[in-house]
């Protein structure tokens, strides 16, 4: 069962690879927000979410395919020093930002740099990733006009304007 349309969702997260690395965690700063139905987080985690008890803790784990996709080698390609910018000091490990033919923002990540070559690598960060999310949630409310119309929850934990 999903959760309904429209509802404010606030929840601490902690998020893990399967060896256990923490990727990512709310803990130490404010608990997440995000507007119900709307695909704001990973359906997969969304879905069970759903049926969740208020300050209840549930252990998800979440295979690639379901979560940012597998790791598509034919995302990575080698490209030309001159394509950056002169005065960027380029390193592994930047993201920039690129347009696609019809328009779209394709974020992708430097891997490598070898002399006049750059690889870049168009994966999300967390594809080929199994992930594990320890999620407790806190709060679920229903999102005012205001939030429904802008697609996003504001306040705590969501957007301040
Ligand atoms: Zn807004």
């Amino acid at each position: 069962m999903p959760l309904a349309q429209n509802k404010a969702i606030t929840f601490n997260y902690t998020l893990k690879d399967d060896e256990g690395n923490i990727l990512d965690t709310t803990k130490g700063s404010s608990p997440f927000s995000f507007l119900s139905g709307n695909g704001q987080i990973l359906p997969k985690l969304e879905d069970e979410m759903s049926g969740m008890l208020l300050g209840s803790k549930k252990n998800v784990k979440i295979d690639a395919a379901d979560a940012y996709g597998e790791y598509n080698e034919e995302a990575v390609q080698k490209v030309e020093r001159t394509n950056f910018p002169k005065d960027v000091d380029l390193q592994p490990g930047m993201q920039f930002v690129t347009n696609s033919p019809d328009g779209h923002q394709m974020p992708f990540i430097i891997s490598e740099i070898k002399e006049d070559d750059v690889t870049i690598d168009f994966n999300h960060p967390l594809a080929g990733k199994n992930l594990e999310f320890d999620v407790e949630l806190l709060d679920i409310r229903d999102a005012t006009t205001e939030e429904i119309a802008h697609g996003h929850i504001h306040g705590q934990g969501g957007h301040h304007h």
